[in-house]
């Protein structure tokens, strides 16, 4: 038998660290040592249901499981082969002696996966169980039968658009940096996911980390670049060490570093960890943090593919990004645009969080709608509660209404109603949510995080949070409100960089569904 246990940050903060050596201790008690594998993986996606854990070949789901359940699940199932059907999560149940798949519940039937597809399904920590998935074939691939060119054209008839929020497409900017020539080039990739309520970019890399060096080195040969940095948070401690485990897994198997696949080609990869400041998600901040240097944006133009980090020429592109890259060079292009909506081709992962049943994580194919996430695959909300609207995109997005939760969820989409894909967080909120408290929450993230370079951001920011505090708390008027709306676009035109052009998004969106509720607090508490 294999006994999957979920390694992601989810599950080990509640406890699947102490179920792991429970089992291990239980199966050498029982003398299963040599018939049982104890495998720690990446996250399965139903984090709500944690810590999880899959035994096969039955495929038995059990959920919330405790260490204090495992001498059962060793005694009755791994010894006698008899399933618990008492931790079984309960969608899979159809009766006493059957389940069915995961890929039935409703979770699971909707989604599809391609970023998270070894997620939950191989060990991240052993090089050859990504290579057992076919991990690393794609580089194979590029470097024996494709020129750079080829690799880049690939990329564009794909039609990938970066994963990070704002939708570049991703064989553009590798185009870009392919011709500018230089001695030295950089591939490097974004993992500095800071978005409140984010966990995707987080998610892939505790539990598929080589998907994303194989995919930097893809890039690397496209453009001619021979260094990749890694430019992840420190916060997340157990990203940090599988990346540095297959960094190293890597390099021994000859993957990255001189002369790969006996190809002349050289790559490798090297991590730097942020210190915790949002702007440094920032493309231009970040090469500067990298640098050494304190990270505040620089202006654009020149762009990164001209003059990036340490003034040469770079592709950046985000983990979710770099995950669907083997695949596509694997299955072709006309395969991943047969997936999503013309305009934004693929998959789209989202964390879901908030009031919501199924809080987890999800990959839909883009176009999916809103009430497939929220009231399939999320479960709806909980208790006698009604959906008002959710979030999309943390602090630079905003928020869609109930009224608009059959719109297709893709990039133009959303843009078009006010909001914008962003990373990927997904906040739902209830009818007991006050959305200019949810407004104020966001914005008092982006004052804090402002770098402070330039006014409109610096300044602008913390005057709509005096406004809007003058609002909530009964002493605003309506000239306040339109005040208010004038700054943001003051604002978001002026701003130097996405931070502070995004800024006001949550404001503005929520000022456009629920003006009624700014109203509300200006004149009811009079
Ligand atoms: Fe810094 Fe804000 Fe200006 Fe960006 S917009 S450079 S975060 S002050």
């Amino acid at each position: 038998s294999n006994v999957l246990v979920c390694g992601g940050t989810g599950c080990t903060s509640s406890n699947s660290e102490q179920i792991i050596e429970k089992l291990n201790e239980e199966i050498k008690a029982q003398g299963l040592d040599k018939e049982v594998n104890v495998i720690r993986t990446g996250c399965f996606g139903l984090c709500a249901l944690g810590p999880i854990m899959v035994v096969y070949p039955e495929g038995a789901f059990y959920s919330r499981v405790t260490p204090e359940d495992v001498p059962e699940i060793v005694s009755e199932h791994l010894l006698k082969g008899r399933i618990v059907t008492r931790l079984l999560y309960q969608e899979t149940v159809v009766d006493e002696n059957t389940t069915k798949s995961l890929n039935e519940t409703t979770f699971y039937a909707k989604q599809m996966r391609i970023a998270l597809r070894n997620c939950g399904v191989i060990n991240p920590e052993l090089i050859d169980e990504y290579i057992a998935q076919d991990g690393y074939a794609a580089l194979g691939k590029v470097l024996t039968e494709m020129t750079p060119q080829q690799v880049i054209d690939t990329m564009l008839a794909s039609g990938l658009r970066g994963r990070g929020g704002a939708g570049f497409p991703t064989g553009l900017k590798w185009k870009f940096a392919a011709a500018n020539q230089a001695d030295q080039k950089y591939a490097c990739c974004n993992a500095d996911e800071g978005d409140p309520g984010a966990f995707m970019d987080r998610s892939v890399l505790e539990g598929d980390p080589h998907s994303v060096l194989e995919a930097m080195a893809i890039a690397g040969y496209a453009i001619g670049a021979s260094q990749g940095y890694i430019y992840i948070r420190a916060e997340y401690p157990i990203a940090v060490k599988r990346l540095q485990i297959a960094i190293n897994q890597a390099r021994e198997y000859g993957l990255l570093g001189k002369n790969i696949f006996d190809s002349g080609f050289d790559f490798d990869i090297d991590l730097r960890l942020g210190a915790g400041a949002f702007v440094c998600g920032e493309e231009t901040a970040l090469m500067t943090s990298i640098e050494g240097k304190r990270g505040e944006p620089r202006v654009r133009p020149p762009f990164p593919a001209l003059k990036g980090l340490f003034g040469k020429p770079t592709v950046l592109n985000n983990v979710e990004t770099y995950a669907n890259i083997p695949q596509i060079i694997l299955k072709g292009a006309d395969w991943f645009k047969s997936i999503g909506t013309e305009k934004s081709p693929g998959t789209k992962v989202f964390a879901l969080g908030g009031k919501i049943t199924n809080t987890g994580l999800v990959e839909v194919p883009m176009g999916t709608t809103l009430r497939e996430v929220v009231e399939d695959i999320g479960g709806g909300v909980p208790g006698d509660h009604t959906f008002k609207a959710a979030q999309t995109g943390g602090p630079s997005g905003g928020c869609i209404p109930a009224s608009l939760i059959d719109t297709p969820i893709d990039y133009d989409n959303l843009i078009a109603i006010g909001s914008m894909m962003g990373s990927g967080g997904l906040i739902v909120m209830d009818e007991t949510t006050c959305m200019v408290d949810i407004a104020k929450f966001f914005l008092e993230f982006t004052v804090d995080e402002s770098c402070g370079k330039c006014t409109p951001c610096r300044v602008g920011t913390k005057r709509l949070l005096e406004i809007l505090d003058k609002i909530t708390s009964g002493k605003g008027t309506l000239e306040d409100i339109d005040k208010l709306e004038e700054l943001c676009y003051y604002i978001k035109e002026n701003s130097l960089c996405g931070l502070g052009q995004t800024a006001p998004n949550p404001v503005l969106s929520t000022l456009k569904y629920f003006r009624d509720e700014y109203v509300a607090h200006v004149t009811e508490h009079r």
